[in-house]
């Protein structure tokens, strides 16, 4: 049986094309850096964020061209079905053995494919930068650990996604959506408490200062804030950075050793602020809400799509798994901009906050352009850049709101 990509499929490969073309086009020519830049930062620094960032940009780009260039070439010619049938035979006309070897084959491809990237952007441009503090030997494990969970997850995900459309297979989508947006509660709930020590070590802080900032603070946000825990972050990297994960009793913020290593308390503390105001703001369930919505969205888009270029609807043959995991490439990247959309309306709710919280304007200030120096972050990206790829506002526009949020409360202070 041969796969046919009609024009919903032709409309989702050419967004992906404008996007990833605009994408490599604005890397690498992300025109001058606006001249505001200059108030808050050196002309080295501007630089050198904008140099390490296109570094990251054109490995991201191209590993995700090579990806969709693959499964593409295999959808589109015959090979697909050749491997389909040996699958098949392979593993003795056994429907499920076909599927979950046809599925490790492509899998491992992609692995093979995309790890040279990987390594690329995650441990030879760290060291590069002089970001990195693990040994090769340690970055080969966490790839081994993640590349291994994710494995096992997906392994998961496609027994029960193949098993929901011999069941159901008019409404098999309603079913995955569901299954899905149920995994994203667990996974928000578990992930800290279950995932994260896999790959790092959290113990709570026992630092006074820090313990009374993070008391008075959370007084003041009406928040019971039982866990503020350190990650042991420095053993893979200098670079500073803080969260907030989980979900009733595995709530949690969790700030980098680096963080509180290479900052003043004061930007600490603007730091715990504005994770609190996320927290405030029921940032999480609104994140998990949105998720589960365009969830539903995406598997009702694949159902249409499957529909038009499979023939036969229940029992589907191995290789649509191939059609399915283009799918899911093409359109989480697609998607990437409004993902970032609500993201970044969340992270400038959560600047605001933390300012009225903290009431310390110019440590928020700082905070910022120390977190953009060091982290060697693109202060000044282009237009299309900012859109489709930053989750939070660039450190220039973060300044500027909360230099606003700061002026706001000053009036409504004078005005009470
Ligand atoms: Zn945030």
């Amino acid at each position: 049986m041969q796969l046919r990509l009609n024009s919903g499929w032709l409309a989702l490969v050419f967004l992906a094309g404008v996007f990833s073309l605009l994408y490599l086009w604005f890397t690498l020519f992300p025109g001058r850096a606006v001249p505001e830049a200059g108030y808050y930062f050196s002309a080295e620094q501007v630089n050198q964020g904008r140099q390490y960032n296109m570094s990251l940009r054109l490995v991201y780009i191209c590993s995700f061209l090579v990806e969709v260039s693959f499964l593409l070439w295999l959808v589109l010619s015959s090979r697909v079905v050749d491997l389909a049938r040996w699958v098949q035979r392979a593993t003795g006309d056994s429907y499920w053995g076909g599927l979950l070897l046809f599925f490790l084959i492509i899998w491992l491809s992609l692995q093979f494919l995309s790890v040279p990237f990987n390594l690329y952007s995650g441990y030879f441009l760290q060291h590069q930068w002089g970001f990195s503090t693990q040994t090769f030997g340690a970055w080969w494990v966490d790839y081994f650990k993640s590349a291994g969970l994710g494995l096992f997850l997906s392994i998961v995900g496609v027994v029960l996604l193949f098993w929901a459309i011999n069941r159901w297979p008019g409404t098999w989508w309603l079913a995955c959506a569901a299954f899905v947006s149920l995994w994203f509660v667990i996974q928000t709930f578990f992930w800290p408490v279950v995932i994260a020590p896999l790959f790092n070590r959290f113990t709570p802080s026992k630092d006074p200062a820090v313990l009374s900032m993070v008391h008075e603070l959370s007084e003041k946000a009406r928040l019971p804030v039982s866990q503020v825990l350190i990650m042991d972050a420095s053993r893979r990297t200098t670079k500073a950075n803080a969260y907030f994960a989980g979900l009733g009793r595995t709530k949690r913020i969790v700030l980098y050793d680096t963080l509180l290593a290479d900052y003043p308390l004061d930007e600490v503390k603007a730091v715990v602020a504005h994770e609190m105001a996320h927290w405030n703001r029921g940032h999480i369930i609104r994140g998990l809400a949105l998720g589960i919505l365009g969830n539903f969205f995406l598997w009702g888009i694949l159902f249409v799509l499957l529909r038009s270029s499979v023939t036969q609807f229940t029992r589907y043959p191995p290789h649509v798994l191939a059609l399915i995991l283009l799918f899911f490439l093409l359109a989480s990247f697609a998607g990437t901009p409004l993902q970032n959309y609500f993201s970044r309306g969340m992270e400038v709710e959560a600047d605001q906050v933390a300012v009225s919280l903290t009431g310390d304007v110019p440590a928020a200030l700082r905070l910022q352009v120390d977190l953009a120096a060091r982290n060697l972050s693109d202060v000044a990206p282009s237009a299309f850049m900012h859109w489709f790829s930053y989750s939070h506002p660039s450190a220039l526009n973060r300044i500027k709101l909360i230099q606003h949020a700061g002026d706001d409360s000053l009036s409504s202070n004078l005005s009470r």
